[in-house]
C-alpha cells in the first residue's frame, strides 16, 4: 500500500509521535463487525439464534463495541451471504461508523433526518433505536445509491421511514425547522477508509479535500435550516482532514450552533482546531481556512474540543472517523406537534382498501383497520391499529402505510413513501416483500420455517417447494423465525413470491 506523500506529511503533522503506530495500523487486517437489528432481534433468545447460526457458518465473534450495544466484532465466515442477512436480522457495519448514531441518541417518537444516508448503515441504526415510532427521513442525493438505501430500509423491516432523493437545498425548502435531530454523515475525502478501500487511496488529493470541505459547508447550512429550535445535529465524516472535520465544526459554531459535550470512550480523542493549524504549517495553501482560524476565539477553540471526537485506527478497533455534536438554541418541546409541514398524505377510506382488509382478516394477526373518529361520513379516512399502526394511502395502485403524522410528499422526489403494504389491482390485494420483512411470525396466521440454510437459500433463489397438507393461502417463509418473504400455497405447492430482482442464485 503506498500513499500520497502529501497525505503522509499531513498526518505526521497531526499525529507527531503516533505517526508510525498509525501507519502500521493501516497494514493490519481491517476490523469487521455487524449490528444486530433490534426491530427484528428484539429478544435475547433471537439474538442468540443469530449468533449460533452464524457461528455454525464459521463466523467467530469476539469483542462488543462500547458505543453500540448491539454491535459485535467478528472474524471469518461470510455473514453477508447468510440467509439471515437477507432477512434483515443484522447489518454489516464497521465499528467506528456506529459511533455518530450513539451521539445522535435517537428516540422513539422523534422526527429525524439522515441527510446523506446511502447505503443506509446509519439510517438502519437510527431506525432500530426508534422502534418504528416517529418519523425518519432518509435522504440520498444520488439516485442509484438512493435505490440501494431503499432496499436496505426494506430489508431491515423499517416501517416509519420516508426515503427521499433530494439535494439538501431542495429538501430544506420543504422542511424548514422541522426535525428534532439531524445526522449529516457527509461525503468526505475518505482517509479513514484507506485500510478498507483502495479506491479511497487512489481518489485522494489535497484538491479533493478542499472540494469536500466546501461541499460539506453547503450541506451543513441546509441541515441547520431544517433543524428545529432546541434540536440536535451530529456531523460526521470518515476522514482525518481538519479542513473537513474541525473546520466544519468551527463553521457551525460561527453560525450560532451550540456545542454539546461529547463523552468520549476509551481510545477516542477530542477534535482540535490546532490540527488545521499544523497542516497549514506544512505549507498547504488553504487561504480561506486560514482566514477563519485566525479569527477563532479561545472559547470557540475550546468548544470544538468539547463537542467532537476523533477515532484513529491505531487507538481503537475500527476505521477512521470524526464526529461533532451541536444543538440549536431554543425549546425542542415546542416542536412536538409540528407535523404536517408539507400538508398531509392523501388518505383512503375503509371501502377503498377492502381487498387489503380481506387479506388482513384472513392472513394477519393483531392488525385491523378502523375508520377515523369522523367515520360516519361517507368519505372518512381510516387507519391501521394493532401491530401495524399508521395511515394507509394509495400511490397509483400501490398501497402504503405512513407513520402517524408523516408529512405530505408533494414537491419531494420520494423513493419509498413509508411502508409498502402491497398492490391493489382488479379488486385483489397482493402483499409486498416489504410487508413480509416488516412482519414477524407472530403477526401472521400461517408461516413456514425453512428447515436449513440450503432450503432458505433455495427460497431466496426463487424456488417453489412441494409441501403436503397445508391450508390454502399466503405463508410467511422464515429462517430461525426471521421472515424472508412470501409464498402462496395451493395444490400442494408453496409458490415462491420472492421478488425476481432480489433473487440470489446459488
Ligand atoms: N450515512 C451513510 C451510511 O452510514 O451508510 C454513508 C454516507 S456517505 C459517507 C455520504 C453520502 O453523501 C454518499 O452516499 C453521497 O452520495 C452523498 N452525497 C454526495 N454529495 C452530496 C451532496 N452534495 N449533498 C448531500 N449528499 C451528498
Amino acid at each position: 500500500m503506498s500513499f500520497d506523500k502529501s497525505f503522509e506529511n499531513r498526518i505526521k503533522a497531526i499525529l507527531g509521535e503516533e505517526f508510525d503506530a498509525f501507519m502500521t495500523s493501516l497494514s493490519t487486517e481491517k476490523i469487521t463487525a455487524l449490528r444486530v437489528n433490534l426491530l427484528k432481534a428484539n429478544t435475547s433468545e433471537r439474538i442468540e439464534k443469530i449468533k449460533t447460526a452464524l457461528s455454525e457458518d464459521g463466523t467467530d465473534f469476539s469483542s462488543e463495541i462500547n458505543w453500540e450495544q448491539n454491535g459485535i466484532i467478528y472474524a471469518g465466515g461470510a455473514p453477508g451471504k447468510h440467509p439471515l442477512h437477507e432477512a434483515g436480522a443484522y447489518y454489516i457495519q464497521e465499528p467506528s461508523a456506529m459511533s455518530p448514531v450513539y451521539y445522535l441518541d435517537p428516540k422513539p417518537g422523534e422526527k429525524i433526518l439522515d441527510l446523506c444516508a446511502a447505503p443506509g448503515g446509519k439510517s438502519t441504526q437510527i431506525a432500530s433505536k426508534m422502534n418504528n415510532e416517529g418519523i425518519l427521513v432518509s435522504n440520498e442525493i444520488d439516485k442509484k445509491r438512493a435505490q440501494i438505501l431503499s432496499l436496505n430500509i426494506e430489508r431491515c423491516g423499517i416501517r416509519n421511514a420516508l426515503v427521499t432523493n433530494m439535494e439538501p437545498s431542495g429538501l430544506s425548502e420543504v422542511f424548514e425547522g422541522y426535525f428534532d435531530k439531524i445526522l449529516v454523515d457527509a461525503p468526505c475525502s475518505g482517509e479513514g477508509m484507506f485500510r478498507k478501500n483502495d479506491e479511497a487511496i487512489d481518489n485522494w488529493s489535497p484538491e479533493n479535500v478542499r472540494l469536500c470541505s466546501r461541499r460539506q459547508t453547503d450541506i451543513l447550512k441546509q441541515a441547520v435550516k431544517m433543524l428545529a429550535p432546541g434540536g440536535r445535529l451530529v456531523y460526521s465524516t470518515c476522514t482525518f482532514a481538519p479542513e473537513e472535520d474541525e473546520y466544519q465544526a468551527a463553521m457551525l459554531l460561527s453560525w450560532g450552533m451550540k456545542p454539546v459535550k461529547a463523552e468520549l470512550f476509551e481510545g477516542m480523542v477530542s477534535g482540535d482546531i490546532t490540527n488545521l493549524q499544523r497542516i497549514l504549517d506544512t505549507g498547504e495553501n488553504l487561504l480561506e481556512t486560514r482566514a477563519v482560524i485566525d479569527t477563532l476565539s479561545e472559547e470557540t477553540q475550546e468548544e470544538i474540543k468539547i463537542c467532537s471526537g476523533r477515532l484513529w485506527p491505531h487507538r481503537i478497533k475500527g476505521e477512521g472517523h470524526f464526529f461533532a455534536i451541536f444543538e440549536k438554541e431554543g425549546d425542542i418541546s415546542l416542536n412536538a406537534d409540528l407535523y404536517g409541514i408539507n400538508g398531509k398524505v392523501r388518505t383512503v377510506n375503509v371501502d377503498d382498501i377492502k381487498p387489503f382488509s380481506e387479506f388482513a382478516d384472513e392472513f394477519l394477526s393483531d392488525i385491523c383497520i378502523v375508520p377515523d373518529e369522523n367515520g360516519k361520513r361517507k368519505k372518512a379516512s381510516c387507519r391501521l391499529v394493532g401491530e401495524l399502526k399508521g395511515v394507509p394511502f394509495m400511490f397509483g395502485d400501490q398501497l402504503y402505510l405512513a407513520p402517524e403524522g408523516m408529512p405530505g410528499i408533494g414537491g419531494i422526489t420520494v423513493m419509498r413513501p413509508g411502508l409498502h403494504l402491497g398492490t391493489m389491482k382488479n379488486g385483489r390485494f397482493e402483499p409486498s416483500h416489504s410487508l413480509a420483512l416488516a412482519l414477524s411470525k407472530e403477526n401472521v396466521k400461517h408461516c413456514h420455517e425453512a428447515g436449513s440454510v440450503s432450503e432458505a437459500m433455495s427460497f431466496i433463489g426463487g424456488m417453489s417447494s412441494r409441501v403436503p397438507g397445508l391450508e390454502k393461502g399466503w405463508y410467511l417463509i422464515t429462517i430461525d423465525g426471521f421472515s424472508l418473504g412470501w409464498a402462496k400455497y395451493a395444490g400442494g405447492i408453496l409458490k415462491n413470491h420472492y421478488p425476481k430482482g432480489l433473487r440470489i442464485y446459488t
